[in-house]
């Protein structure tokens, strides 16, 4: 799934702190925001290994919203949604693609890993790629809510990375091949610092 649609995905799951308690929603938002696209920070190191973690983080996340509700603060309740958006876009990894360059073709076996499990889970191909256009879809019935419901810079937040989305989707076919030989022409002494499905097959 595109970075954006976790993003939008993890910003909804502030909606319910707005609905309750409206003074703790810019900080729910932008937790929201930041923990739906933290994982993909591992994109250079284990990627969906190393920051996606689909059954600790939902515990986690489940514990930390214990603690939000017990003692309601910007800290626990931004502490909440960030973990749970976090563990959400661990799951949502599994519905989507493998780890291929190309996951239309559907040749990887391998979603997101579950360190829980010490294995790969395969994927699921719901959203056959990120970008495909079930991929956009998603990310605008996340916009949606937030750009009717949430103040100003949330909702323009919601329609900016929406945008986003919309133009990833147009040219995430072609940027395969862009980036295959953008790949291609880095030095051999740097090979090891690009992610191994850009090097091409
Ligand atoms: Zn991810």
């Amino acid at each position: 799934m595109m970075a954006t649609t976790h993003a939008l995905l993890g910003m909804a799951l502030a909606l319910p702190v707005l609905a309750i308690a409206p003074e703790l929603a810019p900080a729910a938002f932008v937790a929201g925001l930041a923990g739906g696209l933290a994982p993909d920070l591992d994109l250079y190191a284990g990627h969906r290994k190393t920051l996606h973690y689909p059954v600790y983080a939902a515990l986690t996340a489940g514990l930390a919203a214990g603690l939000a509700v017990l003692v309601p603060s910007t800290a626990t309740v931004a502490l909440a949604v960030g973990l749970t958006a976090a563990a959400a876009h661990a799951a949502t990894d599994a519905a989507g693609g493998g780890l291929e360059l190309r996951p239309w073709l559907a040749d990887s076996e391998r979603a997101v890993y579950s360190h829980y499990h010490d294995r790969w889970i395969r994927p699921r191909r719901w959203v056959r790629y990120d970008g495909a256009p079930e991929d956009l879809a998603l990310a605008a019935g996340a916009a949606a809510p937030l750009v009717v419901v949430a103040d100003g810079p949330v909702a323009g937040a919601a329609l900016a990375l929406l945008a986003v989305s919309a133009v990833y989707v147009l040219l995430r076919k072609p940027l395969a091949t862009v980036a295959e030989r953008l790949a291609r022409a880095v030095p051999a002494g740097l090979h090891p610092y690009v992610p191994e499905r850009y090097r091409g097959v």
